[in-house]
């Protein structure tokens, strides 16, 4: 990010798009290996036969048969309409409680790049240099 890019950690972002997002077995690799079970608690798998699980509750050797990874939802299954790891601060400042350990989507998210109008027209970044 450009330096007159920089992000303000308004949180508009995460509150729009950081939920209903598909998840790739990459993400969940290591949460399992290190036992990110904070995380994998809000992960929804849907396997191959139809068959809905809690991120939790996958193995390494169940991970052929995943056909489908949610973020995120609630241990009960039930879809959330945000995300569990969006934390506003006092100051007013919103941090990522997984900062070091988000998911690709959220990690490769840089609309500030690509322009995406939506976005751009409510990002306090974005809006410093989209006309
Ligand atoms: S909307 Fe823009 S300024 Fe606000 S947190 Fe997201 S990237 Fe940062
Ligand atoms: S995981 Fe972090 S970066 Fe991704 S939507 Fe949630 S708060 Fe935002």
């Amino acid at each position: 990010m450009k330096p007159d890019q920089d992000c303000q950690q308004c949180g508009r972002c995460c509150e729009k798009w950081g939920w209903d997002q598909k998840g790739i077995i990459d993400d969940i690799i290591p949460w399992m290996d290190k036992n990110r079970n904070d995380i994998l608690q809000y992960v929804s798998i849907t396997l191959k036969d139809g068959t809905r699980c809690n991120g939790r509750d996958i193995s390494i050797e169940n991970l052929p048969e995943v056909s489908r990874i949610d973020y995120w939802a609630e241990p009960s299954g039930r879809a959330l309409d945000h995300c569990p790891f969006f934390h506003r601060a006092g100051d007013g400042k919103v941090f990522c409680k997984i900062h070091d350990a988000k998911p690709s989507i959220c990690r490769s998210f840089t609309p500030w790049n690509e322009g995406i109008r939506d976005y751009a027209l409510n990002c306090p970044a974005c809006r410093q240099t989209t006309p």
